[in-house]
């Protein structure tokens, strides 16, 4: 298992060594099933502002996002729904005079904090985007095993093994199996999708960020995401955006509303679509701004 905590005061070579074990302890057996359950990890922001320049696109949020849950965090567009994952996995420093202001914690780990290495990170918290994005220039086979290859962490049957692993727990493996030196681009949109998500898989991380991971796809591709999500948070947290209410409503244990920066109201999915407590959460899960 990778966790921040445990490269936070190591070089990376060293990192990497240590995390090569677990990885290939983990690896799996052909007759494996394709989802393991594992105990989940949580994040934790606590008075979390993030910031362009001066303009504060996150204000002051404290939520707790629970392990082996899907959260959907919905509101309305510039609401800070990305700005606030990008965050998570430090992305958003990567934007000229992005910064933060409070703290994000993994289990109990500060990921700002010093020492922390910022690669360590981004391992242990993926992240999926809008569109998928496969390199474009890569098989199937070498786009799921780039990250490992990057860090060296698993080779031959091992790294074989890792790259089947995460194929079967993204849905992929029976429409591809044949065929894993085909270029990604040859896969539809959906697969392209869920090879994104293979390939985040492959490194093992701890909790998947999802930013409107649907919204490039069609109805049955979707589906198929969404059922994913499903067996997906038994092995790791999910964080996912969107914009689309019903899909917040048909996937995730937990919904968060945000407006203008602010989180107005977190809960059980349930409740904030049948009976939020905040009048503006109740406006805009009917449907009456956004
Ligand atoms: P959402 O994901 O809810 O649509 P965003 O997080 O993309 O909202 O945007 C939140 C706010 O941050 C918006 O006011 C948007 O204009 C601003 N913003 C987003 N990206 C940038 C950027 N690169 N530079 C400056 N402001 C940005």
């Amino acid at each position: 298992m990778i966790t921040v905590k445990d490269v936070r005061t190591r070089t990376n070579d060293e990192a990497e060594q240590a995390d090569a074990t677990p990885i290939a302890a983990a690896a799996p057996a052909d007759e494996r099933a394709p989802v393991e359950r594992k105990r989940g990890h949580t994040i934790s922001l606590r008075d979390l502002n993030v910031f362009y320049g001066d303009h504060a696109a996150v204000k002051g949020v404290d939520i707790a996002f629970a392990a082996n849950k899907i959260t959907a965090i919905i509101g309305p567009s510039g609401c800070g729904k990305s700005t606030l994952v990008r965050a998570i996995n430090r992305m958003h420093e990567e934007v000229p005079g992005g910064h933060i202001e409070g703290e994000i914690l993994l289990d109990d780990t500060p990921i700002y904090g010093d020492g922390v290495d910022v690669v360590a990170v981004r391992r242990a918290i993926g992240m999926v985007f809008q569109r998928p994005n496969p390199f474009p220039t890569m098989s199937i086979f070498d786009n799921v095993a780039a990250g490992l290859r990057l860090t060296g962490t698993a080779r031959g049957k091992n790294l074989n093994n890792i790259v089947h692993d995460a194929l079967r727990g993204a849905g992929l493996w029976a429409e591809v199996k044949g065929r894993l030196e085909k270029p990604a681009m040859s896969l539809s949109g959906g697969q392209q999708q869920r090879l994104c998500i293979a390939r985040a898989l492959a490194v093992r991380p701890e909790v998947v960020l999802m930013d409107e991971p649907c919204s490039a796809l069609d109805p049955v591709a979707t589906l198929r995401i969404e059922e994913l999500l499903t067996d997906l948070k038994e092995r790791v947290t999910i964080v996912l955006v969107t914009h689309n209410m019903q899909q917040a409503a048909r996937v995730s244990d937990v919904t968060a509303f945000m407006l203008d920066g602010e989180l107005v109201e977190v809960g059980d999915t349930e409740k904030i679509f049948t009976n939020p407590d905040d009048e503006r959460t109740e406006q805009y899960v009917s449907g009456k701004f956004g």
